[in-house]
């Protein structure tokens, strides 16, 4: 998979990129990143990225001919002040599915995040200031992606969830390749509890289940744990029945 970072806080990318699996998969060809400032799309000396809003207001809007040149440039491989094939277009092709974070976008969640793993290439937008002109939501995204009921500061938090949440998902990333099949939200369903060793901390054990070597009784046990959790903090993951078949299921 190829993942294009438009932001104007690249170093921001360095931690997340070069940090445990994401790292791994960079150095082992499944994952390659770029990560591109936005001030290299900017006009003027300043390499103004921003402007003051119209009609007033607090704050400044990043610019809508910034963001759309920038856009499309990575769509197409060009650099920044080469003109792409034409307004718009994308050479070869359909464009790249491109994210821009937004509070008002789809809240991220597994189903989601499977989609988005399936794709060959994803460009994520990071905004900043008080947020990003109308015009590059109509002529930029194909999806608007929102980290949560709360507001950031800019959308470079976001991204780097969206790679944490993908790049684990991508076949060869994962040393068990059914690790994630149990994981929460995986069956509509949160994760069971999980124990290690010592047997016995500060008085509290581990259940005897499973230390019985009885894989069935395991596997159950784990699906009614997982059951009764899910029914006590997230009954909103469970059909209206409040049973695990009936739950949404990721697509
Ligand atoms: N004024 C905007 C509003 O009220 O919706 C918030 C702008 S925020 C300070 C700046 C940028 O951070 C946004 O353009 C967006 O890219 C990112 N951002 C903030 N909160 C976010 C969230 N919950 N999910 C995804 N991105 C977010």
């Amino acid at each position: 998979m190829r993942i294009d970072l438009l932001t104007i806080f690249p170093g921001y990318f360095t931690g997340p990129l070069d940090t445990s699996l994401v790292a791994s998969a960079r150095d082992a060809d499944i994952l390659d990143v770029r990560v591109h400032d936005l001030r290299d799309w900017a006009t003027d000396r300043h390499r103004s990225v921003d402007d003051a809003p119209y009609g007033g207001g607090a704050g400044m809007v990043m610019r809508a001919d910034v963001l759309v040149d920038a856009a499309e440039s990575v769509w197409n491989d060009v650099p920044p002040g080469a003109a792409p094939p034409a307004a718009g277009a994308v050479a070869g092709g359909a464009r790249p599915r491109t994210v821009l974070f937004t509070p008002r976008g789809r809240p991220l969640d597994q189903a989601l995040v499977r989609e988005l793993a399936g794709e060959e290439r994803l460009v994520l937008l990071c905004g900043r200031y008080e947020g990003i002109d109308e015009r590059v939501h109509e002529l930029v995204a194909t999806d608007e992606v929102s980290l949560g009921d709360y507001v950031l500061m800019g959308g470079e938090v976001a991204a780097a969830a969206v790679i944490e949440a993908v790049v684990r998902l991508l076949p060869g990333v994962l040393g068990n390749a059914t690790s994630t099949a149990e994981e929460s939200f995986e069956r509509g369903l949160l994760e069971h509890p999980q124990y290690t060793r010592p047997a016995e901390l500060r008085g509290l054990g581990v259940p005897e289940v499973l230390r019985s070597g009885d894989h069935g009784a395991v596997a159950a046990w784990r699906h009614a744990q997982a059951l009764a959790r899910t029914r006590a903090v997230r009954p909103d993951l469970l059909g209206p029945d409040g049973s695990a078949e009936g739950a949404t299921r990721p697509g």
